[in-house]
């Protein structure tokens, strides 16, 4: 994959301007991006070390004229990624999650990113790139998802968490995919149960 074919974003920079600088929320900035769910956002800004806000400054973001607007510009951008979306059925622990986080509650041990309050938890030292071309080297350098047929060629492909908890870094926790089948196990609750069933739903 080139630089050009790389999805906005992947991108480091990109996605710091957006989030960091423009303050866009992850849902705003998975609708610019086409995208039905923001757990891809949320992935790669984690995986950039881009910190999360707060809880006070991410209630900002569900309600906008909290302390700050978007420019005219951006609000009408956003409203028509939006509306050009058809925003599929959230999963029912999505919806536990928001509607926590409405109400508060969304706290402390009990937030999924808690980590000993470090402001996130971001990827530990251990998974590196040493690691990340045992397990490519493992699985032979092909995608692991049932039925692909992928092989590396000329850019690497992804060394996904099956349990998605970056801390976890058994080697029998981890697994070489290619990028649309690890695009698809973060944002498709079918596909990850194919990946973690090993094919059968
Ligand atoms: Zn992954
Ligand atoms: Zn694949």
């Amino acid at each position: 994959m080139t630089v050009a074919e790389t999805p906005l974003y992947q991108r480091r920079e990109w996605l710091s301007q957006k989030y960091v600088s423009e303050r866009l929320s992850c849902d705003a900035i998975a609708a610019l991006c086409g995208l039905r769910s923001h757990v891809s956002i949320l992935y790669w800004k984690k995986r950039f070390g881009i910190p999360s806000r707060t809880l006070s400054e991410a209630r900002g973001d569900r309600a906008p004229m909290l302390g700050r607007h978007h420019s005219a510009e951006a609000k009408e951008k956003i409203g028509r990624a939006f509306r050009g979306i058809k925003r599929g059925p959230q999963s029912a622990e999505h919806k536990r999650h928001l509607s926590e986080a409405v109400r508060g509650r969304w706290t402390g041990q009990k937030n999924p990113n808690w980590n000993n309050g470090a402001s996130y938890a971001v990827y530990p030292r251990e998974f590196n790139n040493e690691l990340r071309d045992k397990i490519r080297n493992r699985d032979n350098y092909s995608c692991q998802f049932p039925g692909c047929d992928r092989r590396e060629n000329g850019h690497k492909f992804h060394v996904h968490h099956l349990d998605e908890n970056p801390k976890n870094n058994q080697r029998g926790n981890l697994i070489l995919l290619c990028l649309a089948h690890h695009r698809s196990v973060h944002n498709s609750e079918v596909y990850k149960k194919k990946l973690l069933n090993k094919g059968e739903v």
